[in-house]
């Protein structure tokens, strides 16, 4: 069959034109491809992002614990990192919840919340509502689709209708220590990963916290003679120390008076140690009533008592030092013998408390249960 050049040339066009739809076709495969791995990298980079913000939000955590023993500092610091990691939790109430040893919920911190919803939860203690449920029974993180109507919502007030809830235990080892949680919008969705993330977070948050109250014991317990609850001797050398600074830059008075029991080994001797140790916190307590606010008492030694008057000067702190003898022996079966003296510019430390000391050895020399003030400055005025 004779082929004309015309049918030859179409035949060849047609080919070409497969070709070319076949190149096509390939191409769109090709672009397809292209397209999803190019999702599947931005869903990945999202992914990592989240995940570096996760880490960084971590990591801001970890250098806040290492720095601050402060609870306050502490829980405005969790506030601020879940702030950062949701912030859909928009203008709705957020906050923590510390569990107090006797079982109270104390709101210890809360951002965007009104006098109402503050109001509400005065009194909460562990069980009470979904933070209650969650300090009760220790579960990690609890997200509640709507506070309207999910019956462990029992505390009903306008900032929760509608709204999700996200609650995170804080813990410390085994113990819930504390309980954050915020609102969201309805249905809200996380992901088990970032729950994990936040419960993580809130749980650095429950130790750091446990940390910070045990340092503020031992410090208390440092500075603290335990029979009496007085000051001991260390807080009250700080105290004195910045008490004289005080008063010479802006020369006010300051007094001190020294007190001792009379005869109390014979007392002791009599009635046994027990009863000298309840003594000695009748003491105390005659000692917190007769000071103002601004003076303080502190146990100096074993039956010695030091008082320290800010801007008072010798005939004041004779006044205070009469009206604690006149008191303890009304009110107890013993006396005390007291010194007083009061700081002029120049006086060291020491040199202050031996002047008060000396008194006080002087008024025992006199006959004891009575004040004596600052031997030189008697013999001067
Ligand atoms: P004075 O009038 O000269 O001060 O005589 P005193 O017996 O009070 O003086 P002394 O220094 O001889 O004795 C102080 C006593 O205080 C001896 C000690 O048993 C008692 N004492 C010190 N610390 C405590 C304490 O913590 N509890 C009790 N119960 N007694 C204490
Ligand atoms: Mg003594
Ligand atoms: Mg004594």
């Amino acid at each position: 069959m004779d082929i004309s050049p015309d049918s030859r040339r179409i035949e060849q066009l047609e080919r070409e034109n497969r070709l070319l739809k076949q190149g096509m076709r390939q191409a769109d495969r090709m672009r397809r491809l292209w397209e999803d791995a190019l999702t599947e990298l931005k869903r990945a980079k999202a992914t990592l992002e989240q995940r570096n913000q996760q880490l960084s939000s971590l990591y801001r955590v970890a250098s806040t614990i290492i720095r601050t023993r402060d609870i306050d500092q502490l829980l405005s610091e969790l506030l601020d990192v879940m702030a950062e990691a949701l912030p859909e939790t928009g203008s709705g109430p957020v906050g923590v919840f510390l569990v107090e040893p006797d079982g109270a919920m104390r709101l210890a911190a809360e951002r965007g919340g009104s006098e109402e919803f503050i109001a509400a939860h005065e009194g909460m203690r562990v069980g009470d509502c979904l933070c209650g449920r969650v300090a009760k029974e220790g579960a990690e993180a609890v997200l509640v689709n709507d506070c309207t109507s999910d019956p462990r919502c029992t505390l009903r007030h306008p900032a929760g209708e509608g709204q999700a809830h996200l609650t995170l235990s804080m813990r410390a080892k085994e113990q819930v220590v504390g309980v954050f949680f915020c609102y969201l919008p309805a249905g809200y969705r996380i992901e088990q990963a970032q729950l994990d993330t936040f419960s993580a977070i809130a749980n650095q948050f429950g130790l750091a916290i446990q940390n910070a109250r045990l340092f503020a014991e031992v410090q208390e317990q440092s500075i603290r003679d335990p029979l009496t609850g007085l000051g001991n001797r260390r807080l009250m050398e700080a105290q004195l120390a910045a008490g004289m600074e005080n008063a010479s830059r802006y020369q006010t008075a300051l007094s001190i008076v020294m007190l001792d029991i009379d005869h109390f080994k014979a007392y002791n001797d009599t009635y046994g140690h027990p009863e000298g140790d309840k003594l000695l916190m009748q003491l105390a307590a005659i000692l917190r009533n007769e000071l103002r606010a601004a003076d303080q008492a502190f146990r100096y030694g074993g039956e010695e008592f030091l008082v320290l008057l800010p801007h008072t000067d010798l005939a004041g702190a004779q006044v205070v030092a009469e009206r604690i003898r006149k008191a303890v022996e009304a009110h107890t079966p013993v006396t005390v013998s007291l010194g007083v003296a009061s700081y002029t510019d120049g006086d060291s430390l020491d040199g202050l408390v031996a002047a008060a000391d000396n008194a006080l050895y002087g008024a025992k020399r006199q006959g004891r249960n009575r004040v004596l003030c600052r031997l030189d400055e008697l013999s001067a005025g």
